[in-house]
């Protein structure tokens, strides 16, 4: 097969990718249709397994719902990390499906609507305000509802972190409240009938280079410090945020944890258990638990030759997957891994486009790239589609079915 990590991380039958252990040509019929979305539950399982096994034990695991909130993906993961953060009154409920605590679903976001923080602060989940309008709002639903508000703080930090696919942090933002005002604002909000657990911070996602994730944990940790020391209570919750990425494209190297796991180790022996020892340290990861467990499985519908270039025509798109077009946050177009599904281990190639069916230029999910000779009926399997996929693409665009999506 390829050389890439994430297609590595899946067998094959044959000549036939699995996922889940079940053969792609026996999937689409159980499943019924091409396109569709499907997700291998043991690599969700193990990447939880991995991080596990290389971050501090006391240190909680919380998942991104955002990144994938189809609601078997979430009971799954409800079992497996300790915690699940929502962006929306709707995934809120999704996390309140499964067997998850609700002190143990935290809400952030910036524009949470009135009804949203009545719908929170009446489930008791925690509450992640990005504003003092926001406090005072959460503020005046608890007085209402009779019901004290389970809040954090979420920080704007007055550092940026490089290398990040998206910065969520420093410098002027629409997320977080800017650490310089949050020593006036715990003092308002003294007054307030709310429960102040602590602080979030989540400053960048899709970041491949632990160096800098290291350095950013180190200044998260110092950052929190310095607040909890303007707190005349225990300080109970500190989210140092993640912003770990996945390899999406051919010269991306994967995250090395090692170094990572180590620096929070040695953050959490030196200034966390001694100096705050009350507090939940939580770690939120999105992309980083289900990103690569996932791939979206399309059929060839035609191939055509146009002027010498081969194009390969398939029934999916950027409709259901539009970050593989390149059209979600990325600057430069690149290809995420593409394989022929039902020619894996064919060794003769030649350089196809692949297209999706919609009447757009920009519906390219596979720009110059090296395939082995695919038919109308192959599979073109399209990988890293766990994370940022269905729900992240605009699947009203010309009308076409919602394709189904399994886990596996
Ligand atoms: C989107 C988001 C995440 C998840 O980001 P990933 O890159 O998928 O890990 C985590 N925390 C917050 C607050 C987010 O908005």
């Amino acid at each position: 097969m390829s050389s890439h990590p994430s297609i590595a991380m899946f067998e094959a039958v044959q000549s036939c990718l699995a996922v889940g252990g079940i053969s792609l040509d026996r999937l689409a019929e159980r499943v019924g249709s091409t396109p569709f979305f499907a997700y291998d539950r043991r690599l969700i399982t193990s990447r939880v397994g991995y991080l596990r096994s290389m971050l501090p034990a006391d240190v909680k695991l919380s998942y991104a719902v955002k990144a994938n909130p189809m609601p078997a993906v979430v009971q799954h993961l409800a079992g497996l990390v300790d915690a699940l953060d929502v962006a929306s009154a709707f995934e809120m409920k999704t996390a309140l499906d499964t067997p998850m605590t609700a002190s143990h679903v935290s809400f952030a976001g910036p524009g949470k609507t009135t009804s949203e923080l009545i719908q929170a602060v009446a489930a008791g989940v925690t509450i992640e305000m990005e504003s003092s309008n926001e406090a005072a709002r959460v503020a005046a639903i608890g007085h209402r509802l009779g019901i004290r508000p389970r809040v954090a703080l979420r920080v704007n930090p007055d550092f940026q972190v490089k290398g990040s696919g998206m910065r969520m942090g420093g410098g002027p933002q629409q997320f977080g409240i800017d650490v310089e005002e949050i020593p006036a604002l715990l003092g308002e909000l003294a007054a307030a009938d709310l429960e102040l657990l602590g602080f979030h911070v989540f400053a960048g996602s899709q970041n491949l280079h632990a160096d800098i994730l290291c350095e950013a944990l180190s200044r998260n940790v110092a950052l929190l410090q310095r607040l909890a020391g303007d707190c005349k209570w225990p300080v109970r919750y500190l989210n140092l945020g993640g912003g770990f990425g996945i390899p999406y494209f051919e010269k991306d190297h994967p995250l090395d944890l090692l170094p990572v796991g180590q620096r929070l180790e040695a953050l959490m022996e030196t200034e966390i258990r001694p100096n705050l020892p009350d507090a939940r340290v939580v770690i939120e990861l999105g992309r980083y638990i289900v990103g690569e467990s996932g791939v979206y499985v399309t059929r060839v519908v035609d191939r055509k030759v146009s002027r010498g270039r081969i194009y390969l025509v398939v029934d999916g798109g950027l409709h259901h997957q539009l970050a593989a077009s390149g059209n979600f946050g990325q600057v430069i177009r690149r290809n995420y891994p593409i394989v022929v599904g039902n020619r894996i281990g064919e060794t003769e190639l030649e350089n196809v486009s692949v297209v999706g069916c919609l009447c757009t230029p920009l519906d390219l999910l596979g720009d110059n790239v090296m395939l082995p000779h695919a038919e109308i009926g192959d599979f073109i399997v399209i990988f890293q589609a766990g994370a940022y996929g269905l729900t992240a693409s605009p699947t009203a665009f010309l009308g076409h079915p919602l394709p189904p999506e399994v886990l596996v």
